[in-house]
């Protein structure tokens, strides 16, 4: 075992601090990764506050949440092909699956029957509990890592690994692109990324928010179109217009109406997870063959996929650094909204 030191929530609700545990040695098929940064996303404030307990078997405490990880690989088992010392690369939302099922052997792993072994408040297969990237290091399989883009900023591309392919992932599945109509509801760290993938796909984007506020940012990151939610007059203006709606947001929204946005054969896409039961009218479906549907994250090979494509588009995400030691402030922040668009701590404040 070897030692390392992180952030953690004690257990559930309590403030993240300082926190030392043991990661296992190295196996063959493994890499050490130093950890440069990583991500803050909405869903770690869920976990180490417990509350996706419905949803889940248990929560595992103390809890180093963190699934945006970027580093520089320090060492390789000695059955390590795909990687060397000095690689850039990062970890996603699971390190590892039973790699028989058909999931797994299609590619897609976060959905594997046998059960996705999540990044941290998962346990892996000899049933110890993970720990994510709030940290100084992570062993990982080589084959559930992926490279990072070589020319752009690793801090930037950290939430990619979560937020990036989030969005990545159903907008190549619906198949948006040139001549398609995408709008993405919400323009937070999930949103923001769905309006630079879905410009860079080719694709007509417009910005559903609930006020004009973000506009000017909205066009910068490449929407064609933006349109304030508080107005009913978008609910007309946009009736039957987009062939894919992605939903990013978790609050309550007026799910019919949002559905009358779509044109026949339209697909309304969640990606954000709102707590309670979402209600829907069957009419709002069944008048123009219209679906609702929902995506987790992407498999290696698409995240990979989505890599390459942003290293090649020149796509990161839009951050604010911040030292570990703000991470409480930062949660706050993040639940008010309060940042553009996503929280990336510096892994270097650890060691201080
Ligand atoms: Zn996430
Ligand atoms: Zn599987």
């Amino acid at each position: 075992m070897s030692k390392c030191k992180g952030y953690a929530a004690l257990e559930a609700r309590a403030p993240l601090g300082p926190y030392s545990f043991e990661r296992r040695e190295a196996r063959e098929h493994d890499i050490v990764i130093d950890i440069k940064y990583c991500g803050v996303c909405h869903s770690d404030i869920h976990q180490t506050r417990d509350e996706w307990s419905k949803y889940q078997e248990e929560s595992i405490f103390p809890m180093v949440p963190g699934h945006e990880i970027a580093g520089i690989v320090e060492a390789v088992g000695n059955k390590v092909t795909k990687y060397k010392v000095g690689d850039k690369v990062g970890v996603g939302c699971f390190v590892d699956s039973c790699r028989t099922c058909s999931e797994c052997r299609q590619g897609l792993e976060q959905y594997c029957t046998v059960g996705t072994i999540w990044t941290y408040n998962g346990r892996d297969k000899e049933g110890k509990p993970t720990y994510g990237g709030y940290s100084d290091k992570i062993v990982v399989d080589e084959n559930y890592a992926l490279r990072m883009p070589e020319n752009l900023p690793l801090d930037a591309c950290a939430p990619l690994l979560c937020a990036g392919i989030t969005l990545y992932s159903p907008l190549k599945h619906w198949n948006a692109g040139p001549g398609k109509k995408v709008a993405i509801i919400g323009l937070g760290g999930l949103g923001h990324m769905g309006v630079k993938l879905a410009h860079a796909l080719g694709a007509e984007v417009t910005v559903l928010s609930q006020s004009l506020k973000k506009q000017a940012d909205g066009k910068r990151l490449g929407a064609d179109h933006f349109y304030a939610t508080s107005d009913p007059e978008t609910f007309t203006k946009l009736a039957g217009y987009f062939d894919l709606i992605i939903n990013t947001v978790s609050a309550p929204i007026d799910w019919n109406a949002y559905l009358n946005l779509l044109k026949t054969d339209g697909t309304m896409v969640i990606v954000g997870l709102p707590e309670k039961d979402i209600p829907l009218g069957a009419f709002s479906l069944t008048a123009r063959r219209r679906s609702v549907a929902g995506s987790q994250i992407g498999g290696i090979r698409e995240t990979q996929e989505m890599l390459d494509f942003c290293a090649k588009h020149g796509v990161a995400c839009d951050i604010e650094i911040v030292p570990i030691q703000k991470i409480n402030e930062a949660y706050e922040r993040v639940l008010k909204s309060d940042v553009r668009y996503r929280f990336v701590i510096d892994m270097a404040s650890l060691r201080k």
